[in-house]
C-alpha cells in the first residue's frame, strides 16, 4: 500500500499529454486558452467621444460659462457608424453621438447638458478641460499587447474582449475524453424495476456529472457485469484518455477490473492507498491511455475521483494539476482515530473574517449524504486532531461548490 501523497506524485508524473484545437469563439466558452492572445488592434480603435453631445475646438469654448457662453455654428453631425467627413474649424460644431469618431479638427466633447441648441448654433455653458470626454484610440491597450493568457479560461468578459479585438477563433486546450465502465452484476438503473437483493446504480450518473464539471468529455458510459470476459472486452473498445471504472478492484472472487486491464496491456501504476474511504484504488497505463478502478461504494467512487481522477481532467484541459481549496477554522475538533489517513466530508461556509469548516454526519462509504451534505474534505493522518478554531486545508468538490455567501439568499417561489 502507498501513502496518498505517493498516489498523487505516481498520476502526475502520468498525465495524458494535453491537445491543442482551434474552435470558432462561439463554441469555446468555458475552454483554457493554449495560446497567449495579443491583440490586433488598439482599443479604442478610433478616436471617439464618450458622451451624447456636441465636438469642437477647446480654444473656441475655453472659460464659456452661463453668464458668457460660447456661441458656435453646426456644421454637421457624427454618428455612431456614419463619421462627419469635414473638418471641424474655428468657430464651428459637430453633433456627436457616444462612440461616434471625433470629427478631424475637434478636440474636445462637450455633453448634451451644458449646451443648449438652436436650430443652426449651439450655446456652450461650461468645459472643463481640452480633450474632455474624448476616448482616445489605443488609451486602453495598443495593437500587439498581450490581451489574454495561456491557461485564461474563456467565461463571458473574456468572450467579449476577444470579439472585441476581432479575433473569433482561438486555440484552448481540447478537453480530457473519459470512457466510463460502471461494474457489478447487482445494479439496476434508477428508474427499472428493482428485485429486493439488487442495488441501485448511483455511480453511473455521479461521475457522469462529476466528469462534466471538471471539465471532461464523456465519451461513453457502459455498465457490465462481474464477469472477466465481459469486463475484458469492455476494456479493449473503450477509446478515450481515461477509462474509468468503478466496483470490481477489490479483493472478491468476482471483482475482475485488475485483471482484465493487464490482459489488455495495461501496465500497473499502482493499487491499494492507506487511506479511508477509498483503500482499494487501482490505476494503469497503456501507452498514453490512464486507466483507474475506482472502488464499487459511491462514496469512495467519488472521493477518490475527486482526489485522484479530477486533477488529471484539469491538467489536460489546461488547468493547474490540483484541487480548488480554502483554510477554513475548524468549528468543533476533527479526529482520525483510525490508522489510514482519513478523507473526511465536511461544509465550508464563510463567516465573518473567513470560513468555518464543520464535519458532515454518516461518514460510512456507502452513505451518500455525507456527499451530498458536503462541499468539500479534509484529509487527517492516522492520530491527527485538528481543534476546534485551528485552521486546516478544506479541498472543495469543484469550483462552483466554492463557500460564496449569496446577498439574497432566497430561492425562487414554488409555482
Ligand atoms: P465493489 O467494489 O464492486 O466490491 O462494490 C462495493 C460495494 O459498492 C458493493 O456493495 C456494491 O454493490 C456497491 N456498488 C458497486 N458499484 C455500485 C454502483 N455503481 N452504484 C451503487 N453501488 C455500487
Ligand atoms: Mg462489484
Amino acid at each position: 500500500m502507498i501513502s496518498i501523497d505517493e498516489a498523487i506524485a505516481i498520476i502526475k508524473a502520468n498525465i495524458p499529454t494535453p491537445v491543442e484545437e482551434v474552435l470558432p469563439l462561439a463554441q469555446a466558452l468555458g475552454y483554457y486558452l493554449a495560446e497567449d492572445i495579443q491583440s490586433p488592434e488598439p482599443s479604442p480603435r478610433y478616436t471617439n467621444s464618450a458622451m451624447d453631445g456636441i465636438a469642437a475646438r477647446f480654444a473656441d469654448v475655453e472659460g464659456a460659462t452661463a453668464e458668457s457662453p460660447a456661441l458656435l455654428t453646426f456644421i454637421g453631425e457624427s454618428r455612431a457608424g456614419a463619421p462627419f467627413a469635414g473638418m471641424v474649424g474655428a468657430g464651428e460644431a459637430v453633433r456627436i453621438s457616444t462612440g461616434a469618431m471625433l470629427a478631424a479638427g475637434a478636440d474636445t466633447v462637450i455633453r448634451m447638458e451644458d449646451t443648449r441648441e438652436t436650430e443652426n448654433s449651439v450655446a456652450v455653458f461650461a468645459v472643463r478641460k481640452k480633450g474632455q470626454d474624448v476616448r482616445r484610440q489605443g488609451e486602453e491597450f495598443a495593437a500587439g499587447d498581450l490581451l489574454l493568457r495561456r491557461g485564461t479560461r474563456i467565461a463571458a468578459p473574456q468572450a467579449g474582449l476577444l470579439a472585441s479585438v476581432g479575433i473569433d477563433q482561438v486555440t484552448v486546450f481540447a478537453p480530457c475524453t473519459v470512457a466510463l465502465l460502471v461494474t457489478g452484476s447487482e445494479l439496476v438503473a434508477a428508474g427499472a424495476a428493482i428485485k429486493e437483493y439488487q442495488i441501485r446504480d448511483s455511480n453511473m450518473i455521479m461521475l457522469q456529472a462529476a466528469v462534466r464539471e471538471a471539465g471532461g468529455n464523456l465519451f461513453s458510459s457502459r455498465r457490465i457485469v462481474d464477469e472477466k470476459e465481459a469486463t475484458s472486452a469492455a476494456i479493449a473498445t473503450a477509446a478515450a484518455d481515461i477509462i474509468l471504472c468503478t466496483g470490481g478492484v477489490s479483493v472478491g472472487r468476482h471483482d475482475h477490473v485488475k485483471e482484465a486491464a493487464e490482459e489488455n496491456g495495461f501496465v500497473p501504476l499502482f493499487w491499494r492507498v492507506r487511506q479511508k474511504p477509498g483503500k482499494p484504488l487501482y490505476c494503469a497505463r497503456k501507452g498514453k491511455t490512464l486507466l483507474f478502478g475506482l472502488p464499487g461504494n459511491p462514496v469512495s467512487a467519488f472521493m477518490c475521483f475527486a482526489h485522484y481522477v479530477r486533477p488529471v481532467l484539469y491538467a489536460v484541459c489546461g488547468q493547474p494539476f490540483g484541487w480548488p481549496s480554502v483554510e477554513a477554522h475548524a468549528s468543533a475538533d476533527l479526529a482520525n482515530r483510525g490508522n489510514r489517513t482519513n478523507m473526511v466530508r465536511v461544509r465550508v461556509s464563510s463567516r465573518p473574517g473567513g470560513y468555518a469548516v464543520d464535519s458532515v454526519e454518516h461518514q460510512g462509504s456507502h452513505m451518500l449524504t455525507s456527499l451530498a451534505d458536503a462541499n468539500g474534505y479534509v484529509i487527517l493522518e492516522p492520530g491527527q486532531i485538528v481543534r476546534a478554531g485551528e485552521a486546516i486545508t478544506v479541498y472543495a468538490y469543484d469550483f462552483w461548490q466554492a463557500p460564496v455567501t449569496f446577498a439574497d439568499e432566497s430561492l425562487p417561489p414554488k409555482a
